[in-house]
């Protein structure tokens, strides 16, 4: 069966590199989901989660902005900043959040904040799905 190449890479590091079925992103005008050959396309990022299904194992990442480019055998995600979901610490992004909610009662006109409290939201959903799906039994159902 036909694969997509996934490269996931800030401008520090590369996060992901893996061979792929299906690739689920948030592009500048919705969830957009990429199977192997997908029509060419470059698109903005939004803030969210990526999903990379491979083989029916599932890998999770926080993604905040950068570009897509999809490719009839290929994805490329230039983040400005990306974590793959088990590298994403939860206490970090609570406090963060905590910090901008705290600044945005102060200064509800805050927009730098309020950038930051939804940034942080995503994040950590990114790291509670991760570990739903975790505790979730995965493969077929046993047989009776
Ligand atoms: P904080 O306010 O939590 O210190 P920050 O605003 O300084 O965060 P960013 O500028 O968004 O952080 O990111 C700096 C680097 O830290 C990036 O590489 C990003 O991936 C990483 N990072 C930020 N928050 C987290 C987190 N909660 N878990 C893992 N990595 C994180």
């Amino acid at each position: 069966m036909a694969k997509l190449q996934v490269e996931l890479v800030t401008a520090e590091r590369r996060v992901l590199s893996q061979e792929a079925d299906f690739v689920l992103a948030p592009g500048a005008d919705g969830d957009l989901g990429v199977l192997p050959r997908h029509i060419p396309l470059l698109t903005t990022l939004k803030t969210g989660e990526v999903m990379v299904r491979n083989e029916g194992r599932e890998e999770y990442l926080f993604v905040a902005g950068g570009f897509l480019e999809v490719l009839p055998d290929k994805v490329v995600i230039l983040a400005d900043v990306a974590e793959r979901a088990e590298d994403i610490d939860e206490a970090r992004a609570e406090e963060a959040r905590k910090r901008a909610e705290e600044l945005l009662q102060h200064e509800p006109e805050n927009v730098e904040a309020a950038a930051i409290l939804e940034r942080e939201v995503l994040r950590l959903r990114v790291a509670e799905i991760r570990r739903h799906r975790r505790d979730r039994p995965s493969g077929p159902p046993p047989s009776e």
